[in-house]
């Protein structure tokens, strides 16, 4: 089996990674020249735990090889995938599907032979029904199906989630495409994964429909931690006590700061359109978006009021600037709304990442960045945790009260105990748990 994967971010770097340890020769195709550069010397663009054996590996073997020419890739490919980006088409929300476009056109001329086209980017319900058209119009002669197979890996923990998923999604609308998506996926078959075969409609629908449902939950929760907060009540033990009912589950029960990141934002945003466009408004889905951009927004405000009302001049520092913990990626990320919003307040920002410094330079203006967790803490007035990456989860509290100027210390992830706190001398604010003095 041989498979182009075109793109190479986030989830085509990974999925070609995990296809060619499957056992198949894979070639990763990227129209930025630097990117494929940097892979081709074993250098690893992204931050990713795993990513950098896994492709070395592979690499070596020569099952995973890395190019720029889409035209020779897709030639000789069984399967190709689309793994580009759909990022938010800027003003209206819909997914913007240029780069899919321009890759579809680029692979109509390319195909050569029987081979299936399969958006493994998350896409609207009924792009692939384009992608066909598209695909026919260029080259009426080409022979050819096209497949959905939308990904749920997580960054952070990508290579595990490709290679154990909770289940696979594949639409196809021949049986030819579904044998071929049924080889590729042999290895997942052997243990037992769930293959749900659906229509392409319904595969690209629910990828869209299991984020929007991440994001509710998400939301749910953070709303439920307001309304602990307003009667004094703790959201860490209603998460457990409604959590443990099997019906609802523990996970995605973890309040904090909004949801961020490079899906869950454009994605329900995209959903939204669609939905509106198909005249079958989604209602909830409507609110969940408005209720977690208000919510990023108040963050800041929260920040301030911990400070006593006022942060001009002071300087806070600032644990975490990524979406979440094990990843670089700051798309969407809480921080670009916090940290701009309190520099407007007039605060000094001090801050560390331990992989998102590089990225959080290009996206934040007038940061002080610092090597490590303590030089950031160092002589600030407030400490806020933004991102719950493990070294954050320990810190030296003796250490990092001494360090401070005040000891005020704003646990936006709810990593620590309040009771602890209050004894260890800190002024803690949390979300949804009862300040103790
Ligand atoms: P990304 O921005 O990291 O990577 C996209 C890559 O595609 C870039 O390297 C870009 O240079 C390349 N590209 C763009 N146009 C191209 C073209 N014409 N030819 C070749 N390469 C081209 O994006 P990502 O995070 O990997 O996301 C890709 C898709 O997967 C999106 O639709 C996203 O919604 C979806 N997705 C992402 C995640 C995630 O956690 N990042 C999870 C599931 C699904």
């Amino acid at each position: 089996m041989r498979i182009a994967m075109i793109g190479t971010g986030y989830v085509g770097l990974v999925s070609g990674a995990c296809f060619s340890e499957f056992g198949m020769s894979v070639t990763c195709v990227d129209s930025d020249a630097s990117k494929i550069e940097r892979l081709k010397q074993g250098e690893i663009p992204i931050y990713e735990p795993g990513l950098n054996q896994l492709v070395a590996g592979n690499a070596n073997s020569g099952r995973l090889r890395f190019a720029t020419d889409l035209k020779a890739a897709v030639a000789d490919a069984d399967a190709v995938f689309l793994a580009v980006g759909t990022p938010s088409r800027r003003g209206d929300g819909h997914a913007d599907l240029s780069f899919v476009y321009a890759a579809v056109q680029e692979i109509a001329h390319a195909l050569s032979g029987y081979a299936v086209v399969i958006t493994k980017s998350t896409v609207p319900v009924g792009t692939g029904d384009t992608i066909d058209r598209m695909i026919r119009e260029i080259r009426p002669d080409a022979d050819y199906d096209v497949a959905s197979n939308p990904e749920f890996l997580r960054e952070g923990s990508a290579i595990n989630d490709f290679m154990r998923p909770d289940r696979v999604v594949i639409g196809v609308d021949s049986e030819r495409a579904k044998e071929v998506m049924r080889r590729i996926y042999r290895v997942l078959y052997l243990i037992e994964t769930p293959i749900v075969f659906t229509d392409r409609v319904t595969a690209e629908l629910t990828k869209y429909a299991a984020n929007a449902f991440l994001a509710t939950k998400i939301t749910f929760i953070n709303e439920i931690a307001d309304l602990c907060e307003a009667v004094g009540a703790d959201v860490h033990d209603v998460a457990r006590g409604i959590g443990l009912d099997g019906r609802i589950g523990r996970k995605f029960l973890h309040a904090g700061p909004g949801f961020g990141g490079s899906c869950f934002p454009k994605d329900t945003l995209a959903l939204v359109q669609t939905a509106r466009d198909a005249g079958a408004a989604l209602r909830i889905v409507e609110t969940v978006v408005d209720i977690n951009t208000e919510r990023k927004r108040r963050m800041a405000a929260k920040i301030i009021d911990a400070c006593g009302g006022a942060v001009a001049g002071k300087a806070i520092g600032l644990l975490g600037v990524t979406f979440k913990p094990n990843t670089d990626d700051m798309r969407d990320a809480p921080s670009l709304e916090i940290v701009p919003a309190l520099q407007a307040a007039g605060a000094i920002v001090r801050a560390f990442d331990p992989a998102g410094m590089a990225e959080g330079k290009k996206l934040l203006a007038d940061v002080t960045w610092c090597n490590d967790a303590y030089t950031a803490i160092d002589g600030a007035d407030a400490l806020v945790l933004l991102t719950e990456w493990n070294e954050f989860r320990a810190l030296d509290l003796t250490r990092t009260r001494s360090l401070l100027r005040r000891p005020i210390f704003i646990d936006l992830r709810n990593v620590y105990n309040p009771g602890q706190m209050a004894a260890a001398g800190f002024i803690y604010e949390s979300i949804g748990r009862p300040a103790l003095a």
